[in-house]
């Protein structure tokens, strides 16, 4: 089946899906059944990404990377997402990370970072989700006090993707408790080897079980000043312009992979399973017929608004905000329905311990969690269309 949903045939990025596809089918595919059911972080797949130079994807062209937008974000988790999940979800926040270094770099952090990111070098990854505010990932209480040229970060971080493994951490952090506005903190930079930055328990997730995503403490971590991202303070334009347009398109292209693939093994069991009383096939089955086409449908209505929101916002275009807004929504809706609907076309088939049916529902409904959530962004979408602030 065609699963781009676009045009894109002899163009830059048809040939990194290609590339994509083909590292899945030979490093990601062996290994995924292993990393669902032993939590395992995929180091096979990033360093697979990495050997083939899918890593800097997000990095501007000068700098050594592939200089991709939303589009290409999504249709790269999508691919991933259809085999292995976790991985999908691992790569796609290292390139949300990677995409909100490059936003107001600096060329220390360009020549740090960035190049070695390209290079396949260095893994980065978001961490901004806090207990404390939950859901509501705007609103940091992590401290950060400036102390001569260093600055100093207290606080702790939960559900932190590729946690324990990456290089680097873009943290969400406050200047000073209480005297913020909404929205107003700023974004740094922390290596994964500073002093004061402890994990906290391993990742043992009901689905994404392979993503380590971990909760880290941060006491008196002192991260050099030049670390900080853009300026001081004014970091509600990371949040909207930078870490949400990425982190919904890499989510929505991974929970889109989900569906996909719930559609894909329908199908292929629906034409396979055959009846010794009559010798036809379940597909033969009008009822089943028209579930299978509600669900095909599903897929192709989703992939076209995230195709749609990728275009529009890599162009820029002033009404993509709805687009970009609603498609990670629509995506986890379609991803839980699908996975669901398979189950049950599929039967005890599916049904059995730990099928791979039963590893997609479990791993589509974090879709609905992640923030911001499914809630969240048909808020944020219905005030968007109604020219109401976000916040
Ligand atoms: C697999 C996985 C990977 C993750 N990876 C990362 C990562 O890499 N980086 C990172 O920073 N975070 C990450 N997160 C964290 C995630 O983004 C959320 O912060 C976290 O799941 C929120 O959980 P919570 O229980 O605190 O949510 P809560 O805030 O307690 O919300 C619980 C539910 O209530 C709903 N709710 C809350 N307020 C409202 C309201 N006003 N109106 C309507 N509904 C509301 C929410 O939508 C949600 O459905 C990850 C989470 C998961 C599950």
């Amino acid at each position: 089946m065609n699963t781009t949903g676009l045009n894109v045939t002899g163009s830059r990025l048809a040939q990194l899906s290609e590339l994509t596809t083909q590292v899945v089918q030979d490093h990601v595919l062996p290994l995924a059944e292993q990393v669902d059911r032993d939590c395992l972080w995929p180091a096979h797949s990033m360093q697979a990404f990495a050997q083939a130079g899918l890593m800097g994807l997000q990095v501007p062209e000068r700098l050594g990377g592939h200089g991709q937008g939303l589009l290409g974000l999504s249709m790269l988790t999508e691919i991933i997402g259809q085999t292995c999940p976790s991985s999908a979800l691992c790569f796609g926040m290292h390139c949300v990370g990677t995409a909100v270094i490059a936003a107001k770099s600096t060329p220390r952090q360009e020549d740090k970072y960035l190049r070695a990111i390209a290079r396949g070098e260095h893994i980065t990854t978001l961490a901004v989700s806090e207990s404390g505010s939950g859901s509501h990932f705007y609103l940091p209480a992590t401290q950060m006090t400036a102390e001569g040229d260093a600055l100093v970060v207290n606080g702790s971080k939960h559900f932190i993707t590729n946690g324990s493994h990456a290089d680097s951490y873009v943290v969400s952090v406050v200047a000073q408790a209480g005297e913020h506005q909404l929205g107003d903190f700023s974004c740094l930079v922390i290596d994964g080897n500073t002093d004061g930055l402890e994990w906290m328990e391993p990742w043992r997730g009901f689905g994404m079980r392979g993503n380590s995503s971990r909760g880290a403490s941060l006491s008196d971590a002192r991260v050099p000043a030049e670390n900080l991202l853009g300026e001081m303070g004014d970091q509600v334009w990371y949040v909207f312009e930078v870490i949400a347009p990425y982190f919904l398109m890499a989510m929505a292209g991974t929970y889109l992979g989900i569906a996909q693939s719930a559609l894909d093994a329908t199908r292929a069991h629906l034409r396979q399973r055959r009846y010794d009383h009559s010798g036809g096939s379940l597909a033969e089955n009008d009822v089943i017929q028209s579930r299978f086409a509600e669900m095909w449908m599903e897929v192709e209505k989703t992939r076209s608004l995230i195709r749609e929101a990728g275009r529009r916002g890599d162009l820029g275009e002033a009404d993509a905000l709805p687009f970009i807004l609603s498609c990670k929504a629509q995506a986890a809706e379609t991803a839980v329905s699908l996975a669901n609907e398979a189950m049950t076309l599929c039967g005890g088939m599916a049904y059995r311990d730990n099928s791979r049916l039963a590893q997609m529902l479990r791993d589509a409904r974090a879709g609905h969690v992640m923030a911001p959530t499914t809630d969240l962004l048909k808020l944020w979408t219905g005030r968007a269309l109604l020219d109401l602030p976000l916040l």
